[in-house]
């Protein structure tokens, strides 16, 4: 019999939001049960990776403003934003900094005291405020100690949940199994915050963790919960080639330059007064131009790259500011960029899309939120700007966080149903820990990957996206539902099925929407409709699941304060 643990809140994901979510929750209603649950420790969640800074109005008096910031966000998103949103988070974020600083967080300083803010790609005003290039380490160890003072507040390390609990229109929990006995247990719960982060481990070629698969997005939708804008994908200027580790925007916010194969610092020619401090999407696309018209470096595994060359910044300030940069450099490549440029190309980085949610956080579901990277609120639109997402993290952790708990005062508690339970335990123990086929699925994995690296990369087409799709199709029909290892203990044939069925369903969504969005804007760039186009498509995608797939609905951008115009940087 499967057991029940009862509680008032669940989250699932121990990244920034999932524990500022569970911070807050905690702050306002100390005496609310909550359960954060994570399948890998929580210390190793996606966001210890961060890298090079969190984004906040901080210095009104030196010419910063939230009008600074919310224009620099809705350009960036190149007009995709909803405004309202945008507003609502550049006015919140600050706070969340000071409140960082409070709870322990090693913020670097400046010599008068202050907290120090670096330049990043598309922000008019220098606001990311940084520890060295490790802010999502130190904000996850900050958050993590400061959660240790509320004892209603449990942390599940190494769960994985495998679907949520939705009955009469309204949460009731999720149901997991637990890693080291590999138990299934159900979660009952009156609210439930989503803060499983992005995907990216849709490509092969990514800069994130093995971790950040679409789970928690694919059983959204499967619980019939639209993911919106999947087609916008941010691919990061700067993967280190061939492993596609993050070289942080900060290299260039420090005053990193690019260079073609003729020492050239090509970005005058794409984005003349930024130069390489442009948006991620207009910088990877110079890149991918340059090298596809023979200005880049030839690499065998056809990862062809150009150059990024911070040595003109020197020893002492690479060490001070960019340590762990010099340290991925020297350790996977063995180049010292004090010495020598180092070979990048962009890289799957981060996902705008996701989940769907209001302003406030909410899906369409009762007692059931979303934050973090795992939600499309639309703060991002079609292009994040840098160190916006931490941040998203910080405030929209803080937002659910605050809802959840309000709304768990005065829920009632329900039953888990039995019949949920017994359905999922056969699905998972008789259907796939029993299953058979003949296909290896991490070779399927890997032939997705290729699919998603060729066809949904930097540059995509209306033919190249149409054939990915019917590759995809056919390969979720593969018969890989199956695990070689029958043990129960530790059993990552079964969560890597399970992970692969998430990938495929949710990267078939992501294809679709790219397909039927026949203009370019932002990171979306198709060259069979190079142009962006307003009037057809200033509008979020929405994908609802159905047997046949994907079906695409549309949604207005909210626009309150400005208007589109072209982008010049
Ligand atoms: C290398 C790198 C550097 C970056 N640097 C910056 C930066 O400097 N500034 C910035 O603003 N942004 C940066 N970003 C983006 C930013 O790090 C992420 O968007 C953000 O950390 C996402 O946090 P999250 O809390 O939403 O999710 P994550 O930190 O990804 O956490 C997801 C959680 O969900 C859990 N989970 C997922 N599925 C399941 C499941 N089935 N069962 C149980 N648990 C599950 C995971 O275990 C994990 O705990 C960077 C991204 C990368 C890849």
């Amino acid at each position: 019999m499967t057991e029940v643990l009862p509680y008032d809140l669940v989250i699932v994901g121990s990244g920034i939001a999932g524990l500022r979510a569970a911070l807050e929750a905690s702050r306002v209603s100390p005496g609310i049960r909550v359960a954060v649950i994570s399948k890998v420790q929580a210390m190793r969640s996606h966001s210890v990776c961060a890298e090079g800074g969190t984004a906040a109005v901080l210095r009104i008096d030196e010419g910063d403003s939230y009008e600074s910031h919310f224009r620099d966000t809705v350009i960036g998103s190149d007009f995709l934003a909803d405004q309202d949103v945008v507003e609502r988070f550049v006015k919140t974020m600050p706070e969340e900094i000071y409140l960082l600083d409070h709870w322990g967080m090693p913020w670097s300083r400046r010599d008068d005291g202050k907290i120090a803010q670096r330049p990043f790609g598309g922000h008019e005003f220098n606001r990311a405020a940084y520890a060295a290039d490790r802010v999502g380490f130190f904000e996850m160890q900050t958050l993590y100690d400061t959660l240790q003072r509320f004892d209603n507040v449990e942390i599940f390390h190494e769960w994985y949940v495998t679907s949520l609990c939705i009955e009469d229109g309204a949460f009731r929990g999720v149901i997991a199994i637990e890693l080291k006995s590999g138990d299934l247990y159900g979660f009952r719960s009156k609210a439930g915050i989503v803060a499983s982060g992005g995907a990216g481990r849709l490509y092969g070629f990514t800069t994130y963790s093995h971790s950040s698969t679409a789970d928690g997005l694919a059983m959204a939708y499967n619980q019939g919960l639209p993911l919106k804008d999947m087609e916008f994908i941010q691919f990061h200027p700067t993967g280190l080639v061939p492993s596609g580790i993050l070289i942080s925007e900060a290299a260039r916010g420090e005053g990193g330059y690019l260079l073609n194969k003729d020492s050239e610092r090509f970005m005058k020619h794409y984005a003349s007064t930024k130069l390489e401090l442009a948006p991620r999407d207009i910088v990877s696309q110079a890149i991918i131009k340059e090298i596809n018209e023979g200005r880049g470096f030839p690499e065998p595994n056809g990862l062809d790259y150009v150059l990024l060359d911070v040595t003109h910044l020197g020893k002492e300030k690479i060490n001070e500011r960019l340590p762990q940069i010099r340290e991925i450099t020297l350790n996977n490549l063995g180049i010292d960029p004090v010495e020598e440029p180092i070979p990048i190309r962009p890289v799957a980085h981060f996902v705008m899309g996701g989940i769907n949610t209001t302003i406030e956080g909410e899906t369409q579901i009762k007692g059931l939120w979303a934050a973090g990277e795992a939600a499309c609120g639309s703060l991002h639109g079609a292009n994040r700007l840098g160190t916006n997402s931490t941040a998203e993290c910080l405030v929209y952790g803080r937002i659910t966080g605050r809802h959840a708990a309000n709304y768990v005062s005065k829920a009632s508690e329900k039953a888990l149903p039995k019949e949920v339970i017994q359905r999922e335990e056969s699905r998972i123990f008789d259907g796939l820990l029993r299953g058979v086929g003949s296909e290896n699925p991490y070779l399927v994995k890997e032939e997705f990957e290729e699919i998603m690296d060729r066809d949904a990369y930097v540059f995509r087409s209306g033919e190249g996206l149409a054939k990915a799709i019917k590759k995809v199709k056919a390969l979720r029909k593969r018969a890989y539902r199956h695990i070689e290892d029958k043990n129960r203990v530790y059993n990552t044939n079964l969560t890597h099925v399970m992970e692969l069925e998430a990938t495929l369903q949710v990267g078939e969504v992501l294809l679709v929407s790219a397909y039927t969005r026949t203009e370019s804007r932002g990171a979306h760039f198709r060259i069979d409709y190079p142009s962006r186009d307003d009037k057809k498509w200033l509008k979020h995608t929405l994908a609802y699941r159905t047997e046949d797939g994907p079906k695409l609905e549309y949604t207005p951008v909210k626009i309150n304060k400005m208007k589109p115009v072209a982008r010049k940087y």
